[in-house]
């Protein structure tokens, strides 16, 4: 019936022989929905109370007991990144739910400038942050998906790479497409943990990691939007010496950059 998947292998068996396997796999896929429907809800549930904690939070000022003041600020830190723990979940559930995005034309230029603007906010002079955009390219996407994966990259740039670093936007060509790297000079990913690193609530797990804040869901959700556009993440990573994280799209997903709008507005 129409509820029903059967996924479909072929294994070679000898020179002249190959196996067909069938498996039903309606039970998974929809154990999977469940799954799925459960984190959306529960996720969505959560906001309410998180914001409303959060926001009393905000208010409360130790004056009368100023001992109260570190363990204010810690409950403040922690309701912050409940929050955002329940933001990313909301993303994920969202992306997870959709098989096409909305194709629009989008703006790289403004897109880079805006990301080396988190850098700098997030890396607050700690480090050196250079932006290169030759290309005179455009991407067919959406714009607001495509921001929160390279801004996830950006921010794990300046959050895994000491004071002192180095981080790189660049744009460029790639064969008949584009990519966009993110690179750092940082601690680097061991490559035991690179298969499994943009896995949900996969870390690789050192004080460093907890320290850093993350929700470790941000590589989850890369990895989610460029599959949405048909695009591919490539890791290159060195213990101790840093990493680059490149997002690869193919020729049907650039376009030469529309200049009809003039540069300097009268
Ligand atoms: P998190 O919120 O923990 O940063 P992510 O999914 O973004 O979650 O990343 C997963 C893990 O990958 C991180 O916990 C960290 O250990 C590692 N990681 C991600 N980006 C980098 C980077 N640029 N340099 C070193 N390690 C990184």
């Amino acid at each position: 019936n129409a509820e029903t998947r059967i996924n479909l292998r072929l294994i070679p068996y000898s020179e002249e022989l190959w196996l067909l396997v069938a498996r039903d796999v309606s039970k998974l896929m929809r154990l999977e929905q469940v799954r799925r429907d459960f984190v959306a809800n529960v996720s969505h549930e959560l906001r309410t109370p998180l914001t409303v904690i959060h926001g009393y939070l905000e208010m409360l000022e130790p004056e009368e007991k100023p001992d109260w003041a570190p363990m204010l600020a810690e409950m403040q830190r922690q309701s912050q990144r409940m929050t955002q723990l329940v933001e990313d979940l909301l993303t994920l559930s969202r992306l997870e739910a959709q098989d096409r995005l909305p194709d629009e034309s989008v703006a790289m230029a403004p897109m880079i400038a805006t990301l080396k603007r988190e850098a700098e906010a997030l890396s607050q002079h700690r480090h050196q942050i250079t932006v290169e955009d030759d290309t005179q390219l455009d991407l067919w996407g959406s714009t607001k998906e495509l921001h929160s994966a390279f801004s996830n990259l950006v921010s794990n740039a300046v959050r895994y790479t000491p004071a002192g670093g180095h981080i790189g936007i660049r744009f460029e060509h790639d064969g008949d497409g584009a990519v966009l790297r993110v690179s750092d000079s940082g601690y680097g990913i061991p490559a035991t943990h690179l298969p499994r690193i943009t896995e949900r609530f996969y870390r690789v797990s050192t004080s460093r990691t907890r320290e850093s804040g993350g929700t470790g869901l941000g590589l989850s959700i890369v990895k989610h939007v460029l599959n949405l556009h048909q695009a591919r993440l490539d890791i290159q990573s060195e213990v101790g010496r840093g990493s680059t994280f490149a997002c690869h799209f193919g020729a049907e997903r650039v376009h030469p950059r529309d200049h009809a709008t003039p540069m300097f507005a009268a």
